[in-house]
C-alpha cells in the first residue's frame, strides 16, 4: 500500500476527517489510535469505532473524493499512510485481492451508515409531507445516508425549528453536515450542499460522455472505464434509472433469489467509480451540440445549470420516464398521494391501508406483490380484459395467490377527490357494465408504461421515430454500426433506442457492446487534438 500513498503524522487531538468536508484520502493507521464519531441530531458526536494500527479510515465517499460523512480525531500521536482517491482506485485495480477486501469494507461501512440513518443531512418536516418524501427518496436512490425527523412527534426536531426560527410553512428544512440550513431545497441544491455533485471542468474533453445512469449507461461506463477510456456519466435524478425503482428483479442472470433494483444498480455505480468514471448526478443535460459545425466531435453537452461538458463520443442512455394518467387534478396529489415507485418509503406511508394501483405490465406486477405484503389491500386496476396479456406468467400466478389483492379488469380511473395534496377517494369505472365505483383510498400507484426521454435531443440532428425513440444502425442505413445514431460518434443504447428489448439484461448487454463501437469510432477520428487535451 505504501506505493500508493504518503506517510503523515498527526498530533494528539488533530482532526483527520470532518463530516461535510473532503478529506485528503483513504487513511491507513500505522501507529496510534483514532476515534471515528458520527453526528447525532442534537449536534453531539457518538462514537462509532476506535481504529488502531492496521485499520483504515474511509468509506465509499473516499473512492470519488466526496465529503466525509463522519468525524475522525487522533487520540494521541498518530502515524498514517494517506492514499488520495485516484491512487486508491489504482490500488484497487492493481492489487486485486487486497482491492476486493477494501472495496467490500467501503461498501459495508456505507451500508452501516445507511441502516443507522446516520452521517448525512437531517430532513425536518411532517412524515407524510410529499416534500419530505421527495427529498428522502432522492437521498435513498443515491445511496446517501440521512435522517428524517418529524417535529410533531420528535422534541429534538421541534427544538431545532425553534432554534433556527423556522416558520412551519417553510418546512421541510434540511440541515447539512457542513452546518448549512436549506429551506425546502430542490434535489440539485441539496446535492450541491452535501457534495454529491460538483462543477464539471468545462475544458476537459472526455473520451465518452454517457447521458443516463440507468443499467445501460452504467454498463457502458463500467466497460469503457475498465478499458482505459475517460468517462463522464450524467444523470438528472439518481443512478439506477427505472431499474432502481424495481422492488425485486427476478429475471436478471445470476441472481436466482432475485435482487432489488437499487442493490443491483448500487453495485454497478460503485464498480464504475472504481474504474475512475466521473459521476455528475444530479445534472440534467438539456441539449447536444458540436463545438465545430462538422458531424464529428468533440461534442458539447449543455446542462440545465448552464455548465457544459465536452466529449469525443456520446452515449445516449437516457431511457424512458413513467407515463402519467389523464385525470383532472393529478398533479396536486403527486408526491404525497400519487406514486410512481413502490419503495419502503411509500410502503410505510400506506401501512395498514387500502391502496389502488393502475397498470398491467411486469413493473406493475412487482409493485403489487411488494405492496400486498405491506398494506391491508391492493385494488389492481387493469385497462384490458385480463392480466396475462402483458404480465409475465410468474407474476400473474403470484398475484392470483395473494388474498389481499383484488384484480379489476376493464377498469379506468375517472376522478380523484381530496384536499390540498392529500387524496381522500378515487372513482373508477369497471367491468363490461362500466359501473362507477367510489372508494376511500389515500394512495394511488401508477405503473402505466413509459415514454422515451429524448426532449433534450431536439435540434441536435439525431433522428428519432414517430414515438420519439432514437433510430440506430440498419434502421437508418446499411453502413452504420448497429448502435450508432444518425450522427457519427453518437450512440444510443437501452430503452431509449427504437426497437430495443425493454429489460435490464438487454440494456446492460447494449452497454457492453457499444464500447467496441466507441473504440472504433475514436480510432477513426484520430488522436485527441492539442486543443482537446488542454
Ligand atoms: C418499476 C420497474 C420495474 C422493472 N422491473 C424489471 C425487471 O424485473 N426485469 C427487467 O428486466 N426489467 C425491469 N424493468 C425495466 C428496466 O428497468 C428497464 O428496461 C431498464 O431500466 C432500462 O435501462 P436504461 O438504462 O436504458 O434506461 P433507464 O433505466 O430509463 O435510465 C435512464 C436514465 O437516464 C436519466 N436521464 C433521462 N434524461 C436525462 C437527461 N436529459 N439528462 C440526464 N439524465 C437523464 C434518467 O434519470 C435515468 O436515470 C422495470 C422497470 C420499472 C419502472
Amino acid at each position: 500500500m505504501r506505493r500508493f500513498g504518503t506517510c503523515r503524522s498527526y498530533k494528539s487531538g488533530e482532526i483527520l476527517a470532518q463530516a461535510g468536508k473532503v478529506i485528503e484520502g483513504f487513511t491507513v493507521i500505522l501507529s496510534g489510535k483514532v476515534d471515528v464519531t458520527r453526528h447525532i441530531s442534537s449536534g453531539q458526536g457518538r462514537l462509532i469505532i476506535t481504529h488502531g494500527a492496521g485499520s483504515f479510515l474511509g468509506e465509499l465517499a473516499q473512492l470519488a473524493g466526496r465529503p466525509a460523512l463522519v468525524d475522525a480525531q487522533a487520540q494521541g500521536p498518530v502515524d498514517a499512510l494517506v492514499i488520495p482517491p485516484d491512487r486508491l482506485r489504482a490500488l484497487l485495480i492493481a492489487e486485486a485481492e487486497l482491492g476486493e477486501r477494501i472495496m467490500r469494507a467501503l461498501i459495508l461501512r456505507r451500508i452501516g451508515l445507511l441502516e443507522e440513518g446516520s452521517g448525512g443531512p437531517v430532513i425536518i418536516g411532517r412524515a407524510e409531507s410529499g416534500e419530505v418524501l421527495r427529498l428522502a427518496n432522492f437521498l435513498r436512490r443515491n445511496g446517501h445516508p440521512h435522517q428524517k425527523l418529524d417535529p410533531e412527534s420528535d422534541h429534538e426536531a421541534k427544538a431545532l425549528i425553534e432554534r433556527f426560527h423556522v416558520d412551519p410553512a417553510q418546512l421541510p428544512i434540511v440541515l447539512c453536515p457542513s452546518g448549512q440550513l436549506l429551506r425546502n431545497p430542490s434535489e440539485i441544491e441539496l446535492a450541491r450542499c452535501i457534495g454529491l455533485v460538483g462543477p464539471i471542468d468545462p475544458n476537459r474533453v472526455f473520451d465518452v460522455a454517457v447521458v443516463g445512469a440507468g443499467p445501460a449507461g452504467l454498463a457502458a461506463a463500467v466497460y469503457a472505464g475498465s478499458e482505459g477510456l475517460s468517462v463522464l456519466v450524467l444523470d438528472c435524478r439518481a443512478f439506477g434509472g427505472q431499474a432502481g425503482a424495481s422492488a425485486r428483479i427476478e429475471n436478471y442472470l445470476g441472481f436466482p433469489t432475485g435482487i432489488s433494483g437499487l442493490a443491483l444498480m448500487g453495485r454497478a455505480y460503485n464498480q464504475a467509480q472504481k474504474f475512475g468514471v466521473e459521476m455528475a448526478i444530479p445534472d440534467e443535460v438539456v441539449a447536444l451540440d458540436s463545438r465545430t459545425n462538422s458531424d464529428q466531435g468533440p461534442f458539447v453537452l449543455k446542462l440545465s445549470n448552464s455548465e457544459r461538458a465536452l466529449a469525443r463520443s456520446i452515449v445516449i442512455a437516457s431511457g424512458a420516464r413513467y407515463r402519467r394518467l389523464a385525470v383532472d387534478g393529478l398533479e396536486k396529489f403527486e408526491g404525497a398521494s400519487v406514486h410512481y415507485w413502490a419503495s419502503p418509503l411509500e410502503a410505510k406511508l400506506c401501512a395498514g391501508q387500502e391502496v389502488a394501483l393502475v397498470g398491467a405490465g411486469n413493473s406493475a406486477g412487482q409493485a403489487v406483490v411488494y405492496l400486498a405484503s405491506q398494506v391491508a389491500k391492493v385494488w389492481l386496476l387493469v385497462r384490458g380484459h385480463d392480466l396475462a396479456s402483458r404480465m409475465s406468467r410468474y407474476l400473474v400466478d403470484r398475484i392470483a395467490g395473494l388474498p389481499n389483492v383484488e384484480v379489476l379488469t376493464r377498469a379506468t380511473v375517472t376522478a380523484l377527490e381530496g384536499h390540498d395534496s392529500t387524496l381522500e377517494a378515487i372513482r373508477w369505472r369497471q367491468g363490461v357494465s362500466g359501473q362507477e365505483v367510489r372508494r376511500s383510498i389515500r394512495h394511488l400507484f401508477l405503473f402505466i408504461g413509459a415514454e422515451p426521454n429524448t426532449d433534450w435531443l431536439s435540434g441536435s440532428g439525431i433522428i428519432v421515430d414517430k414515438r420519439g425513440f432514437v433510430l440506430t444502425g440498419s434502421e437508418l442505413d446499411g453502413h452504420r454500426r448497429s448502435l450508432e445514431t444518425s450522427r457519427q460518434g453518437i450512440f444510443a443504447i437501452g430503452d431509449v433506442r427504437a426497437g430495443s428489448v425493454k429489460r435490464v439484461a438487454a440494456a446492460v448487454g447494449e452497454g457492453a457492446q457499444v464500447v467496441t463501437m466507441i473504440h472504433a469510432s475514436l480510432a477513426n477520428s484520430g488522436p485527441p487534438s492539442v486543443e482537446q487535451t488542454q
